[in-house]
């Protein structure tokens, strides 16, 4: 197979848990995890492993990243606005510059939720939205950092794009 546009990129993302009792909801890959402690602060819904997944792909065709497409802050246009959505519209963005997401990785690095019994589901969500299939696996960090503190979660993302013949 020849690798001539073939193009990869990397995305990383992390978020603050929001503080016990703020009732913000959990979302994480493309789901919601109830009775998995609170949620994460962000004017989206603070999906970190769909914003690190979005910046790899943008990374990948060339096309900047979150907050070039979004914009920033809570006047964005991902304010108020579950993962998959913007996922989705991540990849009709890259599509519509000539590039097809070919497959994705994603790392969530936190301790909760656990994401094991759900990993399937993830997947499943993530694929679907990013037009590729895409992996996720999860870590701790043994304790170490803002994540082994529990301050938040984070990802980090890898994605392959290639470059249609025709662009
Ligand atoms: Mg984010």
């Amino acid at each position: 197979m020849s690798m001539d546009g073939v193009r990869v990129g990397q995305g990383f993302d992390a978020h603050r848990f929001a503080a016990p009792g703020s009732g913000r909801e959990l979302w994480l890959a493309g789901l919601e995890w109830p009775g998995q402690g609170e949620g994460v602060e962000g004017d989206s819904d603070g999906d970190v492993a769909v914003h690190a997944l979005i910046d790899a792909l943008l990374s990948a065709a060339g096309l900047g990243d979150i907050g070039g497409l979004f914009g920033v802050g809570k006047s964005s246009q991902g304010a108020g606005q579950h993962g998959i959505p913007m996922l989705e519209r991540t990849v009709a963005h890259v599509r519509a510059h000539g590039f097809e997401p070919q497959s994705a990785s994603v790392v969530i690095i936190g301790n909760r939720p656990k994401i094991g019994p759900h990993r399937a589901q993830a997947q499943e969500a993530l694929s679907r939205a990013a037009g590729c299939p895409v992996t996720v696996t999860a870590t701790t960090t043994d304790g170490m950092g803002f994540t082994g503190a529990g301050e938040g979660i984070a990802a980090i993302a890898n994605a392959l794009v290639l470059m249609r013949s025709d662009r």
